[in-house]
This record gives C-alpha cells, sequence and structure tokens, in this order.
C-alpha cells in the first residue's frame, strides 16, 4: 500500500492538540505496548518514532501525518507505567479526557494492546471511557510474534467478546498485520 507517514508536529497542550482540523485517529496503550514500535512498522521505517529502553518517557504527543489520505496518527504518551508520580498520571489523566472528550475531529481511539496479557483494568477502563465519549474503537493486539497461533486466537476471542470489535492482530517485527492496519485507519479515519 502506497501510504507515508511523516512526523509533523509536536503537542504539548491540549490546546494544540485541539487545533487541528484533519481527521485524526488516536493510538493509546500502556506504556511499553509497543506502540512507538508500531508506528515504525506502519511508517516502514526504523527510527521514525523513538523506541523507549526507559518506559514512561515520552511525554508530549506526536502528530504523524499519513499521505496521500491526509489525516494524523495522534501518538499519545503511554500510560500505566507504574514508576510515574502522581502529579504526571493526574496530568495525563487530564489530558486524556479532555481530548477525547472535547476533540471534533477525533474520528477513533486505536487502542494498543499486548497480546501476551490477559485484559488489563486499566485498558478497559480506557474503553469504557471511550464508548461513553461515543469514540469508536480499534483494538490492536501487539507483539503477536511472542504468542502461539493458539493465544492469538484465544486472545481476540476474548477482546472481542469485551470489546465487540475484532482486534487487528499485528507484530511489528514479523509486520504481521500491516496491510490490514493500514486499511482499518484508513477505513476508520474516512468515517
Ligand atoms: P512503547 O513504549 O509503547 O512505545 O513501546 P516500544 O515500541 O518502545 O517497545 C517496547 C519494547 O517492546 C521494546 O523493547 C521493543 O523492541 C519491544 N517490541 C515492540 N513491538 C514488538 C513486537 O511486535 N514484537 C516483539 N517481539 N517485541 C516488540
Amino acid at each position: 500500500m502506497a501510504v507515508s507517514l511523516i512526523l509533523e508536529t509536536t503537542a504539548y497542550t491540549l490546546d494544540q492538540l485541539l487545533a487541528v482540523p484533519e481527521a485524526q485517529i488516536a493510538l493509546a496503550g500502556r506504556s511499553n505496548v509497543g506502540k512507538s514500535s508500531l508506528i515504525n512498522a506502519l511508517a516502514g521505517r526504523k527510527k521514525l518514532a523513538k523506541v523507549s529502553a526507559t518506559p514512561g518517557k515520552t511525554r508530549s504527543v506526536n502528530f504523524y501525518k499519513v499521505e496521500p489520505q491526509n489525516f494524523y496518527l495522534v501518538d499519545l504518551p503511554g500510560y500505566g507505567y507504574a514508576r510515574a508520580s502522581h502529579e504526571e498520571r493526574r496530568k495525563w489523566a487530564k489530558l486524556l479526557e479532555h481530548y477525547l472528550t472535547d476533540c471534533k475531529t477525533l474520528k477513533t481511539l486505536a487502542l494498543l494492546l499486548d497480546c501476551r496479557l490477559p485484559p488489563q483494568k486499566i485498558d478497559l477502563e480506557l474503553a469504557s471511557f471511550a464508548r461513553t465519549c461515543r469514540l469508536p474503537l480499534l483494538p490492536v493486539l501487539t507483539k503477536a510474534d511472542k504468542c502461539s497461533q493458539r493465544e492469538r486466537s484465544s486472545r481476540q476471542k476474548e477482546w472481542q467478546d469485551l470489546l465487540a470489535v475484532k482486534p487487528v492482530l499485528t507484530s511489528s517485527s514479523s509486520r504481521l498485520g500491516m496491510e490490514e492496519l493500514w486499511r482499518a485507519l484508513i477505513a476508520a479515519a474516512d468515517i
């Protein structure tokens, strides 16, 4: 698929986030879920998004322009990092809450979920918050290369039962699911 991904801008405040007129799809997930690796795999580049050696470090919000479709993938800071301070968590929750509630051009929340882990409370809370904002969810299972075929299918089914949407199964290492994910993102941006 001939799609390009370009890091266009970095936002630090809510006003900057809300000021974008083009369609947006937010990418969210627990710290270390593999979000930066997934962005790089989607882009077909090694170092577009910084893969973290120390989790919980990125606090800005990066906007990646998708061309030629002309929408943004919005890389939200990872959540659930055990060593984040109370203040940091509070700030993150506030930013996310306002963004999901108030951003008129936000089309979908792509929720990244580690294929190896059973559904976690923090992810379910975010999913249910998105539901209350009437924001469509696109669940994405990451690191599928680390799971057996059997684990992949049962995890997919488990999330499908919880969210009523079948997650896209991906691996940034093997590039499994990249085409399917691009198609789902492009379709979601066009709604
Ligand atoms: P982020 O904190 O969500 O941005 O996560 P990163 O992309 O920085 O990845 C966290 C760790 O998981 C890194 O050590 C990555 O190399 C590893 N990782 C990410 N995606 C995959 C994947 O698809 N397969 C495997 N095996 N490892 C991955």
